[in-house]
C-alpha cells in the first residue's frame, strides 16, 4: 500500500505501508491509502506483493524504519521513482525492471486467484509488473468448431462396448461375447469379421487424436455439394460445397481456387484454458498449444473451463496448393527487408519478426524457400 496523497512534509513523496499496518477503516494514521501500481510476477502467472523493504536495502538487513516512494516528474516513469528508507538507503525502480539483476528476487510462486494456500514452486526471476498494464494477462484460448459426428455405426458400437470388446484378440472370441444376454441384441446387426475389423481399427483407442484444425479442415472439405438449399439439418454445422458452375468462370482469378464451401451454419466454441503474463503464447497453425507450454491454471485441479460460443456463417475458400507454392516462390516476396516478407496465418510474434513462414514448419513441402 502507499499513501493516497503526497505527504505535506515532503513534496511528491508517499509513505509505503504494509496492509497489515492499516486500521479497521483501512487507513494508515488516519490517512487514506491506495494499492501500489506495482506487483512482482512471472510469465507463469504467479503474482505477489513486492518486497519493498528488501528491494530498497538490497537484502533483508533487519531495518524496519519507514519506507517512502519518491516521485520526480509527473510522467510516472520508473526512472522517476525511488524507494527510500529513512535509514538513508534508497534504490531506483529502474533496477526492478532489470530481470538479469534479479533485484526482486525469485518468484514466490503465489497464485492468489486460487486462494491463499495455492503457492507452488517457481524458480523464475520475479519481474516488475504494473497491475493494470496490457501484459499483465494473456489468455490462452482454444477454439473449436462443432462438427457433425460421421461415425460408422459399427465403430460407434465398438466404442460404446469398449469395456467388453477391448480384450478381444481374435475373431473366435466374439461368440462368447455374443452369448452375453445384455449384448446379444446389440451385436446382432453386425457380422464377426466386421466387428473384429472395427475392434482392431478403433477398439484400443490408443492412437493420438489428430490436430483440431485438421479435423475441422477435413469436415469442411467433406461437405456435400449443394446450392440454394439453405435448410440446415444440423443447426451447428451446415456446409455445402458450391458446384463449380456457380463460381468458376475460366478466368485466371478462379484457377488457383480448388473449392468454395458455403458455410450456412457454424458454431465455434472458445474455451479459456489458462493464461500467462508478460508474453502471449498462441496456438500453432494446427490450432493447438504445444504440449510443453506452461500456463497459469484456472483452478487447483481444473474440472471445467469457461467457454463462449459464437454462431455465424461464411465462405471457406480452398486454394490449390501448387498455386500457393508458386506464389511463395516469387522472389519479390523474399527480397528486401524482412518486414515485407509474407506472414501467413501466423500468431507467433517471434516468427513474424523473423519473417519466416510458419506454415512451413508443419507441412511436408520442400519447394518454398523457407521449408
Ligand atoms: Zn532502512
Ligand atoms: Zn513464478
Amino acid at each position: 500500500m502507499q499513501e493516497d496523497r503526497e505527504s505535506e512534509a515532503r513534496e511528491r513523496s508517499r509513505r509505503l505501508v504494509h496492509r497489515k499496518a492499516l486500521d479497521e477503516k483501512r487507513r494508515f494514521e488516519g490517512r487514506s491509502v491506495v494499492p501500489t501500481r506495482f506487483v512482482a510476477a512471472c510469465p507463469l502467472g504467479h503474482v505477489d506483493d513486492l518486497d519493498w523493504r528488501r528491494f530498497a536495502h538490497r537484502s533483508d538487513d533487519g531495518c524496519r524504519r519507514q519506507l517512502w516512494l519518491d516521485e520526480r516528474g509527473t510522467g510516472g516513469d520508473l526512472v522517476d521513482l525511488t524507494v527510500r528508507c529513512e535509514c538513508g538507503k534508497s534504490r531506483s525502480l529502474v533496477d526492478a525492471a532489470e530481470i538479469e539483476q534479479r533485484a526482486l528476487g525469485t518468484c514466490s510462486g503465489a497464485r492468489p486467484w486460487l486462494g491463499r494456500y495455492a503457492r507452488e514452486m517457481c524458480n523464475q526471476p520475479a519481474r516488475l509488473l504494473v497491475r493494470t498494464a496490457a501484459n499483465a494477462y494473456y489468455p490462452q484460448i482454444l477454439s473449436v468448431l462443432s462438427l457433425p459426428e460421421h461415425r460408422d455405426p459399427v465403430d460407434a458400437l465398438v466404442a460404446e462396448l469398449a469395456d467388453y470388446l477391448s480384450a478381444i484378440t481374435h475373431v473366435g472370441q466374439l461368440a462368447l461375447i455374443r452369448g452375453m444376454p445384455a449384448l446379444t441384441a446389440k451385436l446382432a446387426p453386425f457380422g464377426d469379421e466386421e466387428l473384429f475389423t472395427a475392434i482392431q481399427r478403433t477398439g484400443t483407442g490408443t492412437g493420438p487424436d489428430p490436430p483440431v484444425k485438421q479435423v475441422e479442415l477435413d469436415a469442411l472439405l467433406a461437405a456435400p455439394e449443394g446450392f440454394g438449399d439453405d435448410v440446415p439439418v444440423d443447426p451447428d454445422f451446415h456446409a455445402r460445397r458450391l458446384p463449380n458452375r456457380i463460381w468458376r468462370h475460366g478466368s485466371s482469378f478462379s484457377d488457383p481456387i480448388a473449392a468454395v464451401v458455403q458455410l450456412h451454419r457454424l458454431r465455434e466454441v472458445l474455451a479459456l484454458t489458462g493464461f500467462t503474463r508478460f508474453e502471449a503464447v498462441v496456438p500453432d497453425t494446427n490450432g493447438e498449444y504445444e504440449t510443453d507450454v506452461e500456463r497459469a491454471s484456472l483452478a487447483v485441479e481444473p474440472e471445467w473451463f469457461p467457454a463462449v460460443e459464437n454462431r455465424g456463417e461464411g465462405l471457406f475458400i480452398q486454394l490449390e496448393p501448387d498455386a500457393v507454392h508458386r506464389w511463395l516462390e516469387r522472389p519479390a516476396l523474399w527480397s528486401g527487408s524482412t518486414s515485407s516478407a509474407p506472414v501467413i496465418a501466423c500468431g507467433r510474434r517471434s516468427a513474424a519478426r523473423r519473417g519466416t513462414f510458419p506454415g512451413a514448419h508443419t507441412s511436408s513441402c520442400t519447394r518454398s524457400p523457407t521449408c
